[in-house]
């Protein structure tokens, strides 16, 4: 059995609490554990805020989430049209922030490594960036 959804969103943060939301309750037919539904909702916040703040530098444009239940696997893709990231892989790493004077921590791809079984990043200067997560 597979289901399928796809919300697209102004990019505002005041969608922040939208976005962790709709696919919370999306993913309620998987009978998560209050745990489960903790630990996606942080992920697909910290991907949000990232695409709000870094990709598009807090103008307005569109965010695009699909979500995908296959079995008892959950797929979750957040992406925006932004900026992109030059390097992933130093992005990924704790503690590195491009934006410390925002108050950022640097802890985002983090808490979605630690919260999700599985985060891949696509990304390409002025091409946006798509990360997709499982749990
Ligand atoms: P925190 O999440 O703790 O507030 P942060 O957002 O800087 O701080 P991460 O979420 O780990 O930390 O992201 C690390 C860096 O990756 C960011 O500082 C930014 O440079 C880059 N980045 C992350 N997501 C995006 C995105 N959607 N578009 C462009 N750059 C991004
Ligand atoms: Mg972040």
């Amino acid at each position: 059995d597979t289901n399928e959804m796809e919300v697209i969103f102004d990019s505002c943060s005041s969608n922040e609490r939208f976005a962790r939301v709709a696919v919370a309750a999306f993913l309620t037919q998987l009978n998560p554990t209050v745990e489960e539904v903790s630990d996606v909702k942080t992920a697909v916040s910290e991907a949000v805020t990232n695409s709000i703040i870094h990709g598009y530098d807090q103008e307005i444009h569109k965010i695009r989430i699909q979500c995908r239940i296959d079995q008892n696997l959950f797929m979750v893709v957040v992406k925006d049209e932004g900026k992109g990231i030059e390097d992933i892989a130093q992005a990924m790493m704790p503690m590195y922030t491009t934006r410390p004077e925002l108050d950022r921590s640097g802890m985002g791809f983090a808490f979605m490594e630690a919260f999700m079984d599985k985060v891949e990043v696509e990304s390409a200067l002025g091409g946006g960036t798509t990360v997709r997560m499982e749990k």
